[in-house]
């Protein structure tokens, strides 16, 4: 068996060497490292396969939320609705910004933001609601822009994790993740659905003003050189990681119907096992792109199970151990504890296995079986 890991790069690169290795090769050659054609080349093929009007490369998912938020205008004191269970990313933005973040609660099954506790937080001040599609999975879209348009909110799609996954309207209407809300941000750290070789990230809209404030922001708020109108930043995508990325696209959604075969595999091994409740898929089978296979545990002691699954030679992780409500830099006087006890849950029962590409068969079931040993003795 080869050995398992959590996340496996070197299985993949070898699948694609033939094609990465010249291209990376030719933005040596040409020496066009920064916005060279490679980088527009990827903008526009990840626009069509998005079907987005406007793809803003930058250099990774946490300035793609940034640069979002300021390219919408967000001014200190305005609050930002996000997720409690989520990486630390998506509220340190927020933070940065010097706006107010506002943690809700999330849904005990699909383990993203609760429309309910939307609603229940939204006061005067509030200006935007950052979803954030956690674990591949599209949070609840549909809703979340029915209460924008309400509220007269801005919405900022977290897409760091479900890049390619579908979402379906209840008219059985599709789009993209990431294509829905406002404004949308990914990353391209080497271990999410679409991954480079170093850091890389984008921001995603349909609107064309916005976008072009946007391409001014990541360029340091010139639209014309040397003129510097607002406040930017410098977040580029380099070329030779567009250069990856525009090579791996191609095999996008055959990636995450790895994962999702995978993820079918681990479901059918588990599902005699009441002590373990797996993955809840919300919708059609395109809505998730399974980032991380994530099982809740009921009434098995998850740290011995961590460390068990060390000793056999099988990586795991807990995503995420800690609220970000608990968080020393995001704690408020104003959070009560009763509203967050589907994250205080969660944060216990959570275990993420292995999920890559490139699992096979004899990894899943002899990771499964030992589960199955743990837990049944
Ligand atoms: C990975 C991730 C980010 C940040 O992306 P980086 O490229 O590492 O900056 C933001 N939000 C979520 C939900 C993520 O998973």
């Amino acid at each position: 068996m080869k050995k398992i890991q959590m996340v496996d790069l070197k299985g993949q690169y070898s699948g694609i060497k033939d094609v990465v290795n010249p291209a990376i090769q030719e933005v040596i050659e040409t020496t066009t490292f920064i916005n060279g054609p490679k980088v527009h080349e990827f903008q526009k093929n990840l626009e069509n396969y998005l079907g987005v009007k406007h793809v803003i490369p930058c250099a990774n998912g946490t300035d793609a939320l940034q640069i979002a938020m300021m390219g919408l205008g967000l001014k200190p004191g305005d609050e930002v609705i996000t997720a409690d269970f989520t990486f630390a990313a998506t509220v340190e933005v927020i933070a940065l910004l010097q706006l107010t973040p506002v943690l809700v609660d999330v849904e005990p099954d699909t383990f993203n933001i609760d429309v309910d506790a939307i609603k229940k937080a939204i006061t005067p001040k509030t200006k935007a609601i950052v979803p954030v599609h956690l674990f591949g999975q599209c949070a609840n879209m549909e809703a979340i822009m029915e209460i924008a348009h309400e509220h007269n909110l801005y919405v900022i799609e977290d897409n760091a994790q479900a890049i390619g996954a579908t979402y379906t309207y209840s008219n059985g209407q599709k789009a993209k993740a990431g294509t829905i809300g406002h404004v949308a941000s990914t990353s391209f750290f080497p271990s999410k659905n679409l991954g480079c070789y170093g850091d890389g990230g984008a921001i995603f809209t349909n609107d064309d003003a916005l976008a072009h404030t946007i391409r001014g922001i990541v360029n340091h708020g010139m639209y014309e050189r040397y003129h510097h109108d607002v406040v930017g930043v410098n977040s580029r995508l380099d070329s030779i990681q567009a250069a990856v990325l525009d090579a791996k696209l191609v095999h996008l959604d055959a990636y995450n119907q790895a994962r999702r075969d995978a993820a079918k595999k681990y479901n059918e091994a588990f599902k005699d096992i009441d002590s373990i409740t797996t993955p809840f898929e919300c919708g059609t089978a395109d809505n998730h792109v399974y980032h991380q296979y994530t099982l809740k545990l009921n009434g098995v002691d998850r740290d011995a199970l961590v460390k068990y699954l060390n000793e056999n030679g099988i990586p795991c992780g807990v995503y995420y151990p800690i609220p970000l409500h608990r968080q020393k830099a995001y704690q408020d006087e104003r959070y009560n504890e009763a509203d967050f006890n589907v994250t205080n849950a969660l944060v216990k029962e959570v275990i993420s296995l292995p999920m890559h590409t490139e699992l096979d068969d004899e990894q899943i079931n002899f990771i499964a079986e030992k589960i199955k040993v743990f837990i049944n003795g």
